[in-house]
């Protein structure tokens, strides 16, 4: 199928996309790398009057270190993640996930900001973004505001962003040189959408876990923050027996729908052998095995 008719606007600076929005309201759509929205218009899921697209405003582009936090433009590609040395360097763990995005073609045009305000429930950055205490910038009429990824997700596809906003940047705090990530995800192929993953980080102080954040995607309605495991290993030296009873927590944390891939039952069960694998990728030397 083709896209409804819709005009179009090409600004060139955020305050004209401000306006823009400002002007046309509900009628109006931002367009990013168009990887998830032109297969919505295309199959006539969403028919906006006017399509605003944002790739001509420089304000919105460039990775940077600034005031010793990672800051990313919304309209970063997927591809520059994946290559910038900066980011390898501040933010591995966005480096490691960004692979498991779709394939290149898409990654080559998809954005940071489209990826995050599509918000789809099995979407790897946001689950990342929360894992690193990353915080949103929203540009609006009124001026901006700071927003911790944690709150902007607020369900299926749907989070903090008002209409009349704009994701302008998003800034990751720089990692203390003891931060430690992993990252895992089980899908049917390679490129697919994750059947359930998980992105966390902690930090180890001698042989005790501190600050273990292991955040699920695929488990639930948005990223799925899991603090009762998390409790059951912060603190600790880690164990075979205390990783296990961390993943028997996970019941509590997340919780999954069923769909015509996998039952909600299987998703669980995955979750608790990824989250053990991830733990013994984020302490090698306490010489736990994966199953
Ligand atoms: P667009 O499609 O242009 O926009 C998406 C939505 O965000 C729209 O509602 C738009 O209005 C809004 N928006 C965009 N930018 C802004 C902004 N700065 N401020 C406010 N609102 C904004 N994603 C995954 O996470 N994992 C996958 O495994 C995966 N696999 C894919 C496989 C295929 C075949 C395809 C086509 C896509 C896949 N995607 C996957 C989605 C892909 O990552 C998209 O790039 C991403 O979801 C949307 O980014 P975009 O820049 O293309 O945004």
């Amino acid at each position: 199928m083709k896209a409804p008719a819709f005009d179009y606007l090409a600004p060139t600076s955020l305050a004209g996309a401000l306006a823009a929005l400002a002007e046309h309201g509900e009628a109006a759509k931002l367009i990013a790398g168009g990887q998830s929205l032109v297969p919505a218009l295309n199959l006539r899921l969403l028919a906006p009057g006017i399509l605003i697209d944002l790739n001509g405003i420089g304000e919105l582009k460039g990775v940077s270190v600034q005031n010793g936090h990672l800051r990313l433009g919304a309209m970063t590609r997927h591809v520059e993640l994946e290559r910038s040395p900066v980011i390898r360097q501040h933010a591995p763990l966005l480096a490691e996930a960004i692979r498991h995005v779709a394939h290149p073609a898409v990654r080559t045009r998809g954005t940071i900001g489209g990826n995050l305000c599509h918000a789809d429930p099995a979407s790897e950055l946001p689950a990342c973004m929360v894992a690193l205490g990353a915080w949103f910038t929203l540009a609006g009429p009124d001026g901006e505001r700071r927003v911790p990824a944690n709150a902007f997700f607020k369900g299926v596809y749907e989070t903090d962003l008002g209409p009349d906003e704009i994701l302008t940047a998003i800034e990751v705090p720089q990692a203390g040189t003891n931060r430690r990530h992993a990252f895992l995800e089980l899908a049917r192929r390679s490129g697919d959408y994750a059947l359930v993953g998980i992105s966390c980080t902690a930090e180890m102080d001698g042989d005790i876990m501190a600050r273990l954040r292991p955040v699920f995607f695929a488990a639930g309605p948005h990223p799925m923050v899991a603090d009762h495991a998390a409790s059951v290993l912060n603190g600790r030296k880690p164990t075979a027996a205390l990783v296990q009873a961390a993943a028997a927590a996970l019941a509590d944390d997340l919780s999954p729908e069923g769909d015509l891939q996998i039952s909600a039952h299987t998703r669980i069960h995955l979750a608790r052998v990824i989250f053990r694998r991830a733990v013994a990728r984020l302490v090698p030397e306490a010489g736990l095995d994966g199953p």
